[in-house]
């Protein structure tokens, strides 16, 4: 009796954790089922075990593990599992992802996680191969419900130069562009996306990912349109109107007053700007500002002097004053081409500062205090 309740066990968790054949019973589980499959009839055993299984001993579910590769996501993911999830990141907020390398901390957090959550487009190519690996964790390889590639839920930007580019000529972009969470209607798609895995991993808490995604688009719908706007509105109508362009005669139709991240960036709509990398196009599209050029020649490549002069020579001619770079970057190339062109350089990061589930909305405020200035 025991030996196939075990059998029947291992492979419902399997099952259940969206992965092949997990032979190991622990302690605890075990002795649970040992009492259940002496108390109960074969009728309600299925129903007795998933309970056995998603209980731990303090009779609340015991949290999925979440890794993610950069903190955005573990922000995300924080703030829609909530108290149902634990979550951590490989990158932090002052590191720059495309050039991470393995280590052996990063394997040791694939390796117990339930949940692998990366941005995609290539961002992570340098070093998450190694990690998931080594990790040798079957529930969080590419194909399992416990890999989830965040690009494959939003519209990347492809961006390919003209010519034959390729990583080997250094472009970090050869998949198209990879920081699309910096467009809060990207943000909205991947909090469901992670909600609905989130849901697929632990259903008996569908419920509650599916509420934990809702409360995170209601709040980032607050912070990017305002209160009035949302009163006057669904979010969802109101991303409509963004994502076509008619945000603001829908409002002017409608009498409302458009507050938020949207109003508060008004005065930017149609103005231009440097950038280090090719890592802030995503916000400057939805906001409706325009990156005239980089200081990199191509994503990831360094800055060269042929390149700066032109750089320098389009924002004397268009009187572009503002050069927008993360910290990661090298702040010599900057301050070269803002001395020769009165512009003014603002650093800051295009990933979110921590992890904590309101580390999205702070690295959108940041990033709009940078180009605002002092
Ligand atoms: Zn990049």
């Amino acid at each position: 009796m025991f030996s196939k309740t075990s059998e029947a066990l291992v492979q419902r968790r399997a099952r259940d954790r969206g992965t092949g054949f997990q032979p190991v019973l622990h302690g605890q589980e075990a002795h649970a089922t040992r009492g259940f499959a002496k108390a109960s009839s074969s009728r309600f055993l299925p129903l007795l075990l998933a309970a056995a299984f998603s209980v731990s001993a303090r009779g609340a579910p015991a949290p999925l593990r979440v890794v993610t590769t950069i903190p955005d996501l573990a922000a995300i993911a924080a703030a829609v599992g909530g108290q149902a999830v634990t979550v951590t990141s490989i990158a932090q907020g002052h590191e720059n992802p495309h050039f991470l390398q393995a280590r052996p901390t990063y394997i040791v957090q694939a390796r117990d996680a339930d949940l692998w959550i990366r941005a995609g487009a290539e961002l992570e190519v340098g070093w998450e191969p190694i990690v998931l690996d080594q990790a040798r964790n079957r529930r969080i390889q590419p194909g399992q419900p416990g890999f989830l590639d965040g690009s494959a839920h939003v519209p990347v930007l492809r961006e390919v130069p003209e010519g034959p580019v390729s990583r080997a000529q250094g472009d970090v972009h050869p998949s198209g562009n990879p920081h699309y969470l910096l467009d809060p209607l990207n943000a909205r798609a991947i909090a469901r996306a992670i909600g609905a895995r989130l849901a697929a991993l632990r259903p008996e808490q569908a419920a509650q990912f599916e509420a934990g995604a809702d409360a995170f688009v209601r709040e980032l719908d607050r912070r990017l349109f305002g209160a009035d706007a949302l009163a006057a509105a669904p979010g969802d109508a109101l991303a409509a109107q963004l994502e076509a362009g008619t945000l603001d005669d829908w409002a002017a139709r409608q009498n409302v007053t458009l507050d938020g991240w949207w109003a508060e960036l008004a005065p930017w709509r149609g103005r231009q700007l440097v950038t280090f990398h090719k890592s802030f196009t995503y916000f400057t599209q939805r906001f409706g500002l325009e990156v005239a050029s980089e200081l990199e020649p191509v994503p990831g490549v360094p800055p060269g002097p042929a390149h700066l002069a032109r750089v320098m020579q389009r924002m004397q001619d268009e009187q572009i004053g503002l050069i927008l770079m993360e910290p990661f970057y090298p702040r010599k190339p900057a301050d070269f081409v803002a001395a020769r062109t009165a512009a003014r350089v603002a650093v800051v990061s295009s990933y979110a500062p921590d992890t904590q589930p309101e580390a999205y909305f702070r690295l959108i405020e940041a990033i709009i205090a940078a180009i605002k200035g002092p």
